[in-house]
């Protein structure tokens, strides 16, 4: 019987000679009785080289079962399609091996059993129909919605999770392009952005605002990853979606509550400061109260020992100040009050502690001068209120004096408490002396 590579049809020839797939007919007992074009292309071997070889020489060497197996299937011969999943591999005339699908056709020849074997290239799609299945069912059970889209971004799949999420059915969504979603929340240059992303073949993430089929807007996360061929062209874009909706809602009112609270604690701080001002501030003159000097001389007191320098401790009361109050009123002797606080403030140096410590008394704590440069500060201080005139309300002018005690701390004061007591001796010695002066009980 002639080779079948010399049959004179020419339509069986060419057929067979450029079929896609390789075609390689083996007798029962396993030698190539033809071979066609694509066992060049595919598995380098030169068709007419193979005619006359084990088929074996297309399988690869650690397939040693092979002869045998095709043995049996020569006793009892079935056809076999393509797409059952198996894979398989062929072996390259340079050793490589090629992962292929096989078809097996079985056939009486004249009365001899032969058998088509057709192999197909399965380069780059390796993955089986059954692997194909469970990869399909976990995207549709996936929690995430998933859509996936061609590259011009119409929907071609959905899962029932996008379906959830969105509120359209599978058929309202597929066949639409995914501007359908579309809330109005970003600019142009936010989707432009996204599609510049993606058609580079990166994947793109963020959380994009969109429209529910009802109409309403959701926060959605998403991930959106080209699908690229072996030829590096982009086919499909797949979509991973999760609406974060609940949680942006529930960020949003925690950051209000935050930003809330931050106001209160501002103003409990400012409200604070000012509790703790009043408390340490005479409202009258705007001087600190007796309760601030006696919260702060310790530590003046205890700093001025320690560095062996002197504190002079002055004290000031206003001469007969009830008579003022007599014949000009109350709210006059407030202005005088207002005035002599104005001038010893404006006479205080960085480190002085001057305060309004009762009624029309006042105390000036200062640290560092010595007793002359205290006599000699407190000798100007009086002088200056005897000199100006203290206009009040009605335009008349009141003058004032005041008597002015001193005392050192150190010598013979070992604390404020004394220092004290030493000065209002002092100012008590002035008044006594006939006012408008001032005394000091040290030597
Ligand atoms: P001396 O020269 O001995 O100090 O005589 P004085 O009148 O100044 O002394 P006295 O202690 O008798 O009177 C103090 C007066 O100061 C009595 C009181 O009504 C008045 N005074 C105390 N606090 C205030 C105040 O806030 N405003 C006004 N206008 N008067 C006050
Ligand atoms: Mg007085
Ligand atoms: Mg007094």
């Amino acid at each position: 019987m002639p080779p079948l590579r010399e049959s004179t049809d020419p339509v069986f020839q060419a057929m067979f000679q450029s079929a896609a797939d390789v075609i390689v007919v083996v007798d029962e007992h396993g030698t190539i009785v033809m071979a066609n074009d694509a066992c060049e292309r595919l598995l380098g071997h030169a068709p007419e080289s193979l005619v006359g070889k084990r088929v074996e020489v297309l399988v690869p060497s650690r397939f040693a079962r092979h002869a045998r197996l095709r043995d049996d299937y020569v006793s009892g011969p079935r056809p076999r399609a393509m797409g059952q999943g198996l894979l398989l591999q062929a072996a390259h005339a340079d050793g490589h091996e090629v992962p292929v699908d096989i078809a097996l056709t079985p056939m009486v020849v004249s009365g001899r059993r032969w058998t088509a074997c057709a192999l197909r290239d399965m380069r780059g799609r390796t993955i089986g129909p059954e692997t194909l299945r469970v990869q399909a069912t976990a995207l549709r059970s996936a929690a995430n919605g998933i859509v996936i889209t061609d590259r011009t971004g119409t929907i071609s799949w959905v899962n029932p999770a996008a379906c959830a999420i969105t509120g359209y059915a599978p058929d309202e969504l597929i066949g639409q392009h995914t501007r359908l979603l579309k809330s109005g929340r970003h600019d142009s240059e936010f989707y432009a952005n996204l599609w510049r992303t993606i058609s580079r073949g990166e994947t793109w993430s963020g959380t994009i605002v969109n429209r529910r089929k009802d109409g309403t807007h959701y926060y959605e996360e998403q991930t959106i990853a080209p699908v690229v061929d072996e030829k590096g062209v982009i086919s499909h874009f797949i979509a991973i979606k999760q609406d974060v909706t609940e949680r942006r809602r529930n960020e949003e009112a925690l950051a209000t509550a935050h930003a809330k609270l931050g106001e209160y604690v501002v103003e409990i701080e400012s409200l604070n400061r000012r509790l703790r001002e009043q408390a340490i501030r005479d409202p009258l003159t705007g001087l600190h109260n007796r309760r601030f000097f006696e919260e702060s001389a310790e530590r003046d007191a205890a700093r001025a020992i320690r560095l062996g320098e002197p504190l002079a401790v002055v004290m000031l009361d206003i001469d007969h100040f009830k008579q003022i109050n007599d014949s000009f009123g109350h709210a006059s002797g407030d202005r005088v009050l207002e005035s002599i606080s104005a001038l010893l403030r404006a006479h205080a140096r960085v480190a002085d502690l001057v305060c309004r410590f009762g009624g029309e008394e006042f105390v000036a704590l200062l640290p560092g001068a010595s007793l002359a440069s205290a006599l000699e500060r407190a000798e100007r201080w009086r002088a200056e209120i005897e000199a100006r005139g203290i206009t009040i309300d009605d335009g008349r002018a009141i003058r004032c004096t005041v008597s002015i005690g001193i005392a050192m701390l150190g010598t013979g004061a070992d604390s404020i408490g004394m220092a004290l007591r030493r000065a209002d001796a002092a100012l008590y010695q002035a008044k006594r002396g006939g006012r408008n002066r001032v005394a000091s009980t040290e030597p």
